[in-house]
């Protein structure tokens, strides 16, 4: 009796609760305290970032701060902004799942071949915290050819959609004609195969970088060009002068205007590699580089922490935590001056910090005929995958290549319960663990500085 008599009842509430959807907050989610009112709301699973600063709104936020569980109501505004944009989730979704999904998507079965070539070791410039070993070495003809092969291989066997090829060096533009023959016999070849497209970009001084040259490399799908000013004239000039020692700025900069002066679309992000001298003069750099191409957004800044002394024992240079506040600092230059930065973008988007060394989508061909993974450290024997025969078949040293390729957030220990697994499943900067065994990552100091850049950047 009691159970006929309740049972409808109980029937009512199921149904009931079926159209409810209960929220809650993701575990990816950072609620964050400007400090000066305002607050910001983001997501590494999805990265989106909102910002808070009317006082009606900050109220319902801190609610839902100090609440665990919602039930959705599509006219309340905050409730489905935070549900679209994944801030808040379904109370069954199972999260680490949408993660795995998202490694697997991007990372594990990526459809963009991504090839680094080091073109040459030999450089007309001689900056003064450059670690590399200028050497008449370059990328052979016959080397060239077998990369075509390779590409060929991997397009064939692997299924991949894009080939990217970065070119690298030395001075890469000190083997233009190579290049240029490259990247025609590249597009031939793989014009064959339907669907499957072809980019490019470079890592140049720009002192080569005339005007036939761009024009020539645009025509063949040279899309973005890293190019390094470090501050302004002066300090520029010291750091990044041609073998005689004279300075670069003015080629460098008459270069890039023509470039700006095109309407092509193609990107440049203007990099400043940054000691304390260098962090001194880029308010004033950054400001002639808004006024000069009035903030043309073809210009993306980005700015790195020199990390080695080079051949200058004097340079003064920053430990990891005075540069993520340094990098917080810029980030905030750049947003008031109204430029573009990809330092936000870089560290905040999902799947943007994995290393391409630590991917198996990602090779890198060194001038002395080895494969590689890093593209920085490449005379260590632990860097050296294997290498390339004539038609282009991989020989793999697979106990190397493991080691680069086979260790993520779910092998590591100290990503257990980091909520920036999105951005880099435990795939930030593979060396230390395949030297010395262990990821080189402080989980808590990772979430401050991007908690630090957001609070900088919005
Ligand atoms: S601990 Fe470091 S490497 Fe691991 S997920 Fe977090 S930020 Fe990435
Ligand atoms: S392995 Fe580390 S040093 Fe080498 S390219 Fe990747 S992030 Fe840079």
């Amino acid at each position: 009796m009691a159970t006929e008599v309740v049972a409808p009842v109980f029937d009512e509430d199921v149904d009931i609760m079926a159209d409810e959807i209960r929220l809650v907050k993701s575990k990816y989610a950072f609620f964050i305290d400007k400090g000066d009112g305002a607050y910001l709301v983001y997501s590494s699973l999805t990265g989106a970032i909102i910002a808070f600063k009317e006082i009606s709104y900050i109220e319902r936020l801190q609610d839902i701060m100090n609440t665990d569980e919602f039930i959705y109501d599509e006219n309340d505004e905050i409730l489905s902004l935070f549900k679209e944009k994944g801030i808040l989730i379904d109370a069954d979704t199972n999260e680490d799942m949408l993660v795995r999904l998202m490694y697997d998507e991007n990372i594990t079965k990526s459809k963009t071949l991504q090839l680094i070539l080091f073109m040459t070791k030999q450089c007309n410039f001689r900056c003064a915290y450059c670690f590399q070993k200028q050497e008449d070495i370059k990328m052979e003809m016959d080397a060239l050819q077998s990369i075509i092969k390779f590409v060929e291989n991997q397009v064939v066997n692997n299924g991949y959609k894009q080939v990217k090829i970065d070119f690298f060096g030395g001075e890469p533009l000190l083997e233009y004609d190579s290049i240029v023959w490259f990247l025609k016999t590249l597009h031939e070849t793989i014009a064959t195969y339907n669907g499957v497209e072809l980019i490019s970009d470079m890592t140049t001084n720009a002192y080569l970088l005339s005007p036939d040259k761009f024009d020539t490399l645009f025509s063949l799908g040279c899309r973005e060009y890293m190019i390094t000013i470090d501050g302004t004239e002066e300090i520029h000039n010291r750091m990044r002068p041609l073998i005689s020692e004279e300075g670069t700025w003015d080629v460098i900069l008459s270069n890039i205007r023509y470039m700006m002066s095109t309407t092509f679309d193609f990107k440049i992000i203007l990099r400043s590699n940054y000691n304390a001298d260098v962090v001194e003069t880029l308010p004033e750099f950054y400001r002639y580089i808004s006024e000069q191409f009035n903030n043309d957004q073809r210009i993306v800044i980005f700015s790195a922490n020199i990390f080695g002394h080079g051949n200058d024992s004097m340079l003064e240079i920053y430990n990891k935590s005075e540069s993520d506040r340094i990098e917080a600092g810029i980030a905030k230059i750049i947003k008031e001056l109204g430029l573009t930065s990809t330092s936000p973008m870089a560290m905040t988007l999902p799947c943007s910090r994995a290393c391409h060394a630590s991917k198996q989508n990602s090779y890198t061909f060194d001038c002395d005929g080895l494969i590689k993974k890093c593209a920085v450290m490449t005379d260590l024997k632990q860097n050296h995958i294997g290498t390339l025969g004539l038609n282009g078949e991989f020989k793999r040293n697979s106990n190397v290549y493991s080691k680069w390729v086979c260790s993520d957030y779910l092998t590591e220990r100290k990503c257990k319960r980091c909520k920036l697994v999105p951005l880099c499943f435990g795939k930030k900067c593979p060396l230390p663990r395949v030297l010395f065994g262990e990821l080189d990552c402080n989980p808590s100091d990772a979430e401050i500085a991007i908690v630090e850049l957001l609070k900088a950047y919005y």
